[in-house]
């Protein structure tokens, strides 16, 4: 059996990848950063998601011997130019205090009304081999943005987005309902072909 590894430390996404590859009869073992503890952390210097993705991916490859998948995701809306796109994570200065963020980007789209507040999740997923091939696949949850935060599930935007065709927020699905729509859950999935092409 091939041993797959994921570069994250988040058990969330290991699960649903997992499940994920189960799923379409894919027999790997899929591992998260964790078994690997001395792998360094990757300084994302790159400026799309999918170039993100990709440098995770290869460094994780190189450190472990590994096939391995990396992610990277965030928030674009449209009337921002697509920001803060690969910045979501540090949008109000400070990597990963989701309230501080939403809070900022509540407030640059204050005077923005509903016509004008569409926005995505992207999620680009690589893979990528110890001898270096790469594939990279992406996965979108098109909405628009409340207000207000309603809803106390999931992490980060999750609270503002509204998918298309939902009245709740991404914050008030559960972890299955958003799985099933979200970018991660539609990147992850396209993977599905890539691991089979490659890795049989
Ligand atoms: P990461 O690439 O998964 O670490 O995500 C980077 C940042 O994008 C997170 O810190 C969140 O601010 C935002 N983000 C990515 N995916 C989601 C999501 O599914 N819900 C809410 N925020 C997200």
């Amino acid at each position: 059996m091939t041993r797959l590894i994921l570069a994250t430390r988040n058990a969330g996404k290991i699960t649903e990848l997992r499940a994920i590859l189960a799923d379409a009869g894919l027999p790997h073992e899929l591992v998260g950063a964790d078994a690997y503890p001395d792998v360094p952390d990757v300084k994302e210097t790159g400026v799309t998601f999918a170039e993100n993705a990709l440098l995770k991916a290869h460094a994780l490859a190189r450190a472990t011997g590994l096939p391995a998948v990396a992610d990277d995701s965030g928030l674009c809306v449209d009337v921002l130019g697509g920001a803060p796109g690969i910045f979501s994570a540090r949008w109000s200065g400070r990597h990963g205090d989701d309230k501080a963020n939403l809070d900022l980007l509540l407030a640059q789209l204050s005077d923005i009304d509903d016509t004008h507040r569409a926005a995505h999740f992207a999620c680009a997923a690589a893979l990528a081999l110890p001898d270096g091939t790469e594939r990279v696949v992406e996965g979108r949850l098109r909405g628009s943005l409340r207000h207000a935060p309603t809803g106390t599930n999931g992490f980060g935007y999750d609270p503002i987005l509204q998918p298309e065709g939902e009245s709740r927020t991404c914050a008030e699905l559960t972890a299955e309902e958003k799985n099933a729509i979200s970018h991660r859950g539609k990147a992850f999935r396209a993977l599905v072909p890539v691991v089979r092409e490659l890795l049989g």
